[in-house]
């Protein structure tokens, strides 16, 4: 039998909510948990859920707090969600950028100006103009996209941009100064980009490969090691419980425990994905 490392659980940084479950307004060919407007695998979290999961939270002495899906706009309570969350730490949503009508990005503007605590909005596109993008994350993706990061230009909200392998050529240096002169096109001065790996899981299993056997990590990590792995200082927490990230949320061995304290302890990196972020250093954190 393969022994697999064990990644410890440093100290609890980063709560992560998929507030929005497995349900998206799209159908992103390289999903890495196959989001869909019917994946109903993970469900949305309502604001009772969140709350509860924030007072357990507080007393671990969480430091920020992060909101993926799914599209955690298509979830009702999100403003809610996101001012109950701001009251104690900062929060970033990581969006599609579909749902960023005018009325919500002046919510968020509101949020940011009244809280304490920094709201960071992270928005994904997978290409260079719209045809490269629509081939990844369907027709008319990239239209309704650059109304909502019109929308948050006006209000001032500068969003990190993410972008995946997915896009040809994104994690090369003359790719990455495309994109930046994209960003700046878009009337961000500044501009912020995240490029992210892929993960060979859900659908993106199917569009290019499934992990391969040898994608597997034998052998055992350092605690330095350990500290660059976000396992070791982030759990997720999912309407079905806290599962120990927020890849692997298709795998039942994945779900670590009903409370997030009972999560603190020790996982078992024995998934293709675990070589994906140990070999590319990958956080999706911004
Ligand atoms: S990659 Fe993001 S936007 Fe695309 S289907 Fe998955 S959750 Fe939705
Ligand atoms: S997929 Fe990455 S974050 Fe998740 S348990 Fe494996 S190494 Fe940790």
């Amino acid at each position: 039998m393969t022994a697999h490392p064990h990644v410890p659980m440093l100290a609890l940084d980063t709560l992560w909510f998929q507030v929005a479950g497995t349900i998206c307004n799209i159908t992103c060919t390289h999903c890495f948990i196959s989001c869909s407007p019917t994946n109903h695998s993970h469900e949305m979290l309502s604001l009772t859920d969140v709350e509860t999961r924030l007072a357990e939270a507080r007393v671990l002495g969480v430091r920020d707090y992060y909101f993926t899906g799914g599209e955690p706009f298509m979830n009702r309570d999100m403003i809610p969600i996101l001012r109950a969350t701001l009251e104690q730490g900062p929060a970033s949503v990581l969006t599609n950028g579909m749902l960023l009508r005018k009325e919500i990005c002046a919510q968020l503007r509101e949020l940011m100006d009244r809280s304490e605590y920094s709201l960071d909005l992270r928005v994904s596109l997978d290409g260079f103009d719209a045809a490269s993008h629509d081939a990844i994350r369907g027709k008319g993706v990239w239209d309704r996209v650059m109304i909502g990061l019109r929308n948050l230009a006006e209000v001032g909200i500068n969003p990190v941009i993410t972008v995946t392998e997915a896009a040809d050529g994104a994690a090369t240096e003359l790719g990455r100064a495309r994109l930046l002169e994209m960003i700046r096109s878009f009337g961000f001065d500044k501009p912020r980009l995240k490029i992210l790996p892929l993960f060979h899981i859900g659908a993106e299993a199917t569009r290019s490969r499934p992990y391969e056997p040898w994608e597997i990590l034998n052998d055992m990590l350092t605690e330095d090691d350990a500290s660059v792995l976000q396992c070791s200082t982030s759990r997720m927490v999912t309407s079905k419980g806290v599962y120990v990230c927020p890849i692997l949320l298709d795998y039942d061995e994945a779900r670590m425990s009903d409370s997030i304290e009972e999560s603190l302890r020790p996982f078992p990196l024995k998934f293709g994905a675990c070589h994906t972020c140990w070999v590319d250093g990958v956080s999706c954190r911004t």
